[in-house]
């Protein structure tokens, strides 16, 4: 690799660090601990003070990982359902037409590579992963058809027995 295009590689993978770390960013002045020492006193437990700075949440405001509300399957089922039946469509899986269900990268065909005046340098398109960037290399992809009558009785029905479950 030249070296200039190792820099804006490098630089890149900096973008997508930092990028990363924004959206979870730590208090500087407490390091994610919620607490500083009162200025000037030892570093005693009975001196410690709630941070100022991120108000003793330890991350910068705004930047707090989202809470991970408990959901159980029959949750996210629900969720699911509730989708379906407002869009009145079910979701299909069909054979990636972009890399034809291989899963592969169609424009590197998978060496990780491309080439230019330069050498190889990682694949523009899936980034050296070899992976179709369409269907993430699953050989499929998530598409939707029309819900039957018979299905959105089912689905109706299996959502008023996931409400009544609910409330008792
Ligand atoms: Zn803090
Ligand atoms: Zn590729
Ligand atoms: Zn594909």
């Amino acid at each position: 690799m030249n070296p200039m295009k190792k820099y804006l590689f490098i630089f890149v993978l900096l973008l997508a660090a930092t990028g990363a770390n924004a959206q979870t960013r730590t208090c500087p002045r407490c390091h994610r601990t919620g607490y500083i020492y009162k200025p000037g006193t030892w570093r005693h437990p009975l001196n410690k003070v709630t941070c100022p700075a991120c108000k003793g949440t330890g991350y910068m405001p705004g930047h707090e990982p989202a809470p991970k509300p408990p959901r159980t399957p029959d949750d996210e089922m629900a969720i699911q359902v509730t989708r379906w039946l407002q869009l009145n469509q079910v979701p299909v899986q069909t054979t990636c037409t972009i890399c034809r269900g291989t899963g592969v990268c169609n424009v590197c065909k998978g060496s990780g590579y491309s080439y230019d005046s330069y050498g190889p340098m990682p694949c523009m398109m899936c980034k050296a992963t070899k992976k179709c960037t369409t269907c993430g290399g699953n050989r499929v992809i998530q598409g939707w058809r029309q819900m039957t009558a018979a299905e959105r009785q089912k689905y109706e029905a299996w959502m008023r027995n996931y409400l009544k479950r609910k409330a008792n």
